[in-house]
């Protein structure tokens, strides 16, 4: 295969890729380690100004190209347009989000900026793929600059409803930049039927069958690639027996004491405030459940220096507090609200040693965490998950119990459902959700979508 370009917002320090960062930076590194190439995107550092080359690292065959942002780009194209502008409207949140065309404009000039950086780096063959929504027009600048090569585009986030997306000034000449990549994918059929009526109906172009599109002079191949886990990863350090401290007290609790776990950064989209008030529901309608449960919920601050982050760390302090001012005990606290992250190998073991998996995100890309609380269960004694109906990762997991966010009385009952549930019940649902998590791996998503690249550009 052709050499591969990963662009991301962020990039994965090599030292930190088989350590601390995600799952999806290894699953890139290892196609890049595979192929050879380049990744390439902020370093994650601030600067006095942005500097005239990028910063290039070569680890075997992998060049790491950094590029430091001046405060002006940072606070413009990263806390202003992509987080507090596009991830809202993307995530359904029409009231949080805010548009200035200062910001805008900051991050046309990053995506300007990156484009013509990149240039340089890129070879005759070369394969690039473009990462989230913080550089959707990067494509097009790139073209502009008279790069040739194929380029493909995957969106993380849920692509909006039309009149949700109009509501952004300028969503035109965004939608029109998407348009500019050879493949551009998609987490769920949701997503897509949100972008081809945007297509059809406000942009005016056509859908040609097999995958492929007309809109603004361009085609395209428009498909969803709902993205996986590293299934077996999860699954052996699942199987560990003891894991940490943390996974030992857990265990060590009396017979009849069951957990119930969510993990989120601290985001308003994961539905943390709803997920609180479900729960004292759960305490409120079933009092035999008061001492017998109590909520893990580990929730690592994240954009801390956009104002929504922090008032939502607010709001969900004074509800944990409320909530246990209200119903712990001087032996049981209801809720353990931990604002810090655990890695990788620590959650599976606390994923492993709870019974109920809470995750009722208000809109979500996928939710890797749903999946990843699946692969690490005893698959003797498998846990159980309530999953949000507007979490990607429900179009998948159907044998979840799948709920409504928003219906605290509703979500109280699946956790209580899921307390009681047999084991045969629990069994049949859990295999049910490993056979598709077996089968659409990490790994597969990132073929697939390479693999499609490979073939365009695509012909009407
Ligand atoms: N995660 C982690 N440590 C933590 C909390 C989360 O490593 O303390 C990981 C988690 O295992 C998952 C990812 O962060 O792989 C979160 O992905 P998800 O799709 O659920 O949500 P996102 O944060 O991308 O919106």
């Amino acid at each position: 295969m052709s050499r591969l370009i990963v662009v991301s917002n962020r990039v994965a320090a090599p030292a930190d890729v088989k350590g601390r960062a995600g799952g999806l930076a290894v699953a890139l590194k290892d196609a890049l380690a595979e192929h050879g190439g380049v990744w390439f995107g902020w370093s994650g550092k601030v600067a006095g100004k942005t500097p005239v080359k990028p910063a290039l690292t070569q680890v075997g065959p992998i060049t790491y190209a950094t590029i430091d942002l001046s405060r002006k780009h940072y606070n413009e194209y990263y806390n202003g347009f992509a987080n507090r502008t596009l991830w809202p409207l993307f995530h359904y949140r029409l009231d949080l989000t805010a548009f200035s065309q200062q910001n805008y404009s900051g991050y046309l000039q990053v995506n300007t900026i990156f484009a013509e950086k990149l240039k340089r780096l890129i070879k005759s063959e070369d394969l690039i793929w473009i990462h989230d929504y913080h550089l959707i027009p990067m494509g097009e600048e790139l073209r502009r600059a008279g790069v040739t090569q194929r380029m493909g585009f995957f969106l993380h986030t849920p692509f909006p409803a039309m009149e949700i997306l109009t509501a952004l000034p300028g969503h035109e000449s965004l939608i029109r930049s998407l348009c500019a990549y050879d493949v551009v994918g998609f987490q769920t059929e949701n997503d897509l039927r949100a972008f081809l009526d945007y297509i059809v109906n406000e942009a005016g172009g056509g859908i040609m069958g097999n995958h492929l599109i007309h809109a603004f002079g361009h085609t395209l191949r428009v498909e969803i690639f709902p993205i996986g886990i590293d299934t077996e990863d999860f699954v052996r350090a699942g199987q560990k027996e003891i894991h940490s401290a943390g996974e030992k007290i857990m265990r060590g609790r009396p017979d009849g004491f069951s957990w119930i776990i969510g993990v989120d950064r601290l985001d308003y989209s994961k539905g943390l405030v709803e997920r609180f008030q479900s729960f004292s529901r759960l305490l409120e309608a079933h009092p035999a459940y008061r001492r017998r449960v109590a909520l893990l919920q580990i929730a690592p601050p994240s954009r801390s220096e956009v104002p929504e982050y922090r008032e939502i760390r607010r709001t969900l302090e004074a509800e944990s507090g409320h909530i246990n001012g209200r119903f712990a005990e001087f032996d049981w606290v209801p809720i353990n609200y931990l604002n810090k992250s655990y890695t990788r190998q620590d959650l599976a073991g606390f994923y492993r040693a709870s019974r109920i998996g809470l995750v009722t995100p208000l809109r979500d890309g996928m939710n890797l965490v749903a999946k990843e609380y699946v692969a690490a269960q005893n698959p003797e004694d498998p846990g159980v998950l309530v999953l949000s109906r507007f979490a990607g990762a429900a179009r998948e997991l159907e044998t979840a119990l799948i709920v409504n966010p928003f219906d605290f009385e509703g979500v109280a009952d699946a956790i209580a459902r899921g307390l009681e549930m047999p084991l045969e019940e629990r069994r049949s649902r859990w295999a049910a959700m490993m056979e598709g998590l077996r089968a659409n791996t990490l790994t597969t998503w990132r073929d697939k979508f390479l693999d499609t690249l490979a073939n365009a550009p695509y012909e009407a």
